[in-house]
């Protein structure tokens, strides 16, 4: 079979040049009737986090819903974007405005209706902390609801909404809640040159920049940012893996357990320059991987089975894909 309809190159910010079988644009609430959901449909935003490996023989649906409301109250800000919004100019607007909470999490590419399926974060702060509500589409069965942010079961870069049984759950619109009574979060090592007295409009622009110096821009140098997930390990395993790696950095955790920096279990393993093909581990940031040149969907999914053995024989700790990868059919991890 021949795809040359719809490249994929440019709508996944791997930028694997591979092609699309079927693909749909959701622009209203009225295009959301006409899908006609399968096993191999997937729901895609600007594919920032998604790498196609082959081509996608399912169908892609689109994200494209637009739209923002935001509404003052004595306590706040209650703001709804729809999904199809983009992430960053969301929190630079809000910034703009007056409405503070969500400058640690500026530069996040990816759509506002991606968001809180990875439950995105950075800098100390998760998306979840201002999410009143979550709007979805079952396109199976062609019905609306809305999701309270306890049903939304957020915990670290996971949702419900990863769940296999709620793919079929497109997220139109978020509702947020940004209090006036802020307090900047300046715990993370990065933001420790600020002062105590920051404003938001400076956190952003530190923040901006911090990731501008640290992180390869995807338009640049094709990636999907962080590759795999920060593991978290019980206690015992983090105090043993300190005695043998006194410098490793970790992060105890409210259950008691720890996560541990996989960006620094790949750099200290000697996997800096680690190659397959034409994706490799980027030279700055180990927990990104790049697409050096013309990678293919394999180069990718050699280099991160390789990286993901050497780190298990070094640590004994098993590192999970962050990013979704995707074959011709349908998701490889779940
Ligand atoms: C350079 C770089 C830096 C990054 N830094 C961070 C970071 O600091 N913190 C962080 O958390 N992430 C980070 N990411 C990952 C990425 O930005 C987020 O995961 C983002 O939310 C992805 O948005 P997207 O629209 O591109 O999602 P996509 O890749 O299009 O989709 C991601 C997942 O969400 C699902 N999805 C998308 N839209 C919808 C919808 N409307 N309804 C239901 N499901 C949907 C998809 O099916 C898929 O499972 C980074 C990525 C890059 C390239």
């Amino acid at each position: 079979m021949r795809f040359a309809l719809y490249p994929l190159k440019n709508r996944h910010s791997f930028a694997i040049d591979v092609f699309a079988k079927q693909l749909t644009e959701i622009r209203s609430l009225a295009d959301l009737a006409l899908i006609n959901w399968s096993n191999n449909t997937y729901i895609l935003g600007e594919g920032t986090n998604t790498i196609f490996t082959e081509n996608f023989e399912g169908q892609l649906l689109l994200n494209r819903l637009t739209g923002i409301e935001i509404e003052e109250t004595p306590e706040g800000w209650h703001v709804f974007a729809a999904a199809g919004e983009n992430w960053h100019q969301l929190v630079v607007s809000l910034i703009e405005l007056g409405i503070y909470g969500s400058e640690n999490l500026a530069l996040i590419p990816g759509s506002v209706g991606a968001a809180p399926v990875q439950n995105i974060g950075a800098y100390g702060v998760e998306v979840a902390r201002f999410i009143d509500r979550v709007d979805v589409y079952d396109c199976k069965l062609h019905l609306e609801t809305s999701l309270t942010h306890e049903e939304c079961q957020f915990s670290y870069r996971d949702s419900l909404f990863k769940n296999p049984d709620h793919r079929q759950w497109l997220i139109t619109g978020v509702h947020f809640f940004f209090p006036k009574a802020w307090l900047p979060v300046l715990d993370y090592p990065d933001l420790a040159t600020l002062p105590a007295d920051a404003t938001a409009k400076e956190i952003m622009a530190h923040v901006i920049q911090v990731r501008q110096r640290k992180l390869p821009d995807p338009q640049i140098v094709p990636n999907a940012g962080s590759f795999f997930k920060n593991p978290v390990v019980s206690n015992e395993q983090c105090q043993e893996l300190r005695r043998k790696f006194p410098l490793m950095p970790y992060y105890q955790q409210p259950d008691g357990r720890c996560k541990v920096a996989a960006g620094w279990l790949i750099d200290q393993a000697g996997l800096k320059s680690y190659t397959v093909g034409g994706a490799g581990v980027h030279s700055q940031q180990a927990l990104v991987l790049v697409n050096r040149e013309h990678a293919s969907g394999q180069d990718i999914l050699h280099l991160a089975e390789g990286i993901q053995a050497q780190v298990k024989a070094r640590y004994g700790i098993q590192l999970e894909a962050e990013v979704r990868l995707l074959n011709g059919t349908g998701l490889l991890n779940p």
